[in-house]
């Protein structure tokens, strides 16, 4: 199954000052060397509990930052990373690094929950597998996995396997974009999975469209009563804020929180925090 990122990707690759090839071919062979030469870089996203507002976790996204094209954007070169064989060298280079950065938040007393991206196509192999569980043993804090439906799971026989051992070894295992694209009922019925992130679309709709505070809340619901936990992303607005608490959404994650920041932003902000006391997730909204 093929979904939006191949148009994305079109887009990114303006490549007028290379004419001579393919802009995806161009952009895919400056990919084989992003990583050895340092040009990835990590951003964290806080997500906050609902109800207190108090940072729970990030989530660890990855930036390319491109000697001539500038800043990239993961949906500008996950995609393509898949289909030239460099995913596993680049989820690779994220988990070190993400765990590099988790343990220097702790030394400065943010011990946080971290969880990266994993390309749902990575999931069957077993050596990444068996890389992953031995290089997450030394994590300083809690750490988690969200699958992201890039791809239909080839081999969901390997993919189960592994999941399973992740599970076993603590790591937390959360259904990103759910209800976008390929992540469907079929995820919740196979997936050893603790928490299920509801697709931005859903949310932004919120307080405009009839359907989404209806599937928002009964996919809430349904989480629920499977034992898994809720994150809303795209949360944006007060008023999506509001809904979502009401509705018992346990964690939210938005550029009304934050926007994902670079560690030393990250570090900022949850040292203001800590220093305000408050937050602003614990104004009261008004509510209708
Ligand atoms: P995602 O996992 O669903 O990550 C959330 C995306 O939503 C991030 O975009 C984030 O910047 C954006 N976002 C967060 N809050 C808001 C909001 O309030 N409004 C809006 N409009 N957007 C918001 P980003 O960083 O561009 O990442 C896009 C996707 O790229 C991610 O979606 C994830 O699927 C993928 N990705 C990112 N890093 C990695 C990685 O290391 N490995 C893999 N395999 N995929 C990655
Ligand atoms: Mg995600
Ligand atoms: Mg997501
Ligand atoms: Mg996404």
């Amino acid at each position: 199954l093929v979904i939006g990122g191949k148009a994305s990707r079109q887009t990114a690759s303006d490549n007028a000052a290379r004419p001579a090839l393919e802009p995806e071919d161009a952009l895919a062979s400056d990919l084989d060397v992003a990583v050895a030469r340092g040009q990835l870089f990590l951003v964290h996203q806080p997500k906050t509990h609902a109800r207190t507002g108090e940072v729970v976790g990030m989530e660890t996204l990855v930036r390319w930052q491109h000697p001539e094209r500038g800043l990239i954007g993961p949906n500008d070169f996950i995609g393509l990373a898949e289909e030239r064989g460099e995913i596993r060298r680049i989820t690779e280079w994220v988990v070190r690094q993400a765990l590099i950065e988790q343990r220097s938040l702790a030394l400065c007393g943010h011990k946080l929950a971290c969880s990266v991206n994993i390309s749902a196509c990575l999931l069957a192999d077993r050596e990444f597998g068996r890389w992953l569980l031995d290089a997450v043993r030394g994590a300083e804090g809690p750490f988690g996995l969200e699958i992201t439906e890039t791809a239909m799971i080839a081999d969901p026989e390997g993919a189960l396997a592994n999941l399973r051992a992740f599970a076993e070894a603590g790591l937390r295992i959360a259904i990103d974009d759910y209800g976008a694209g390929l992540s469907s009922l079929a995820y919740l019925k196979q997936l050893p999975a603790q928490e299920l992130k509801i697709d931005r679309m859903f949310i932004h709709g919120l307080s405009t469209s009839h359907r989404d505070p209806l599937l928002v809340r009964s996919t809430i619901d349904l989480a629920h009563a499977l034992g898994m936990e809720v994150t809303a992303e795209g949360v944006d607005s007060p008023a999506a804020m509001a809904l979502l608490r009401v509705m018992g959404c346990d964690h939210m994650q938005g550029f009304l929180i934050a926007k994902p920041l670079r560690l030393g932003e990250l570090r900022a902000f949850l040292d203001a925090r800590i220093e305000r006391g408050a937050t602003p997730e614990n104004i009261e909204f008004p509510w209708p």
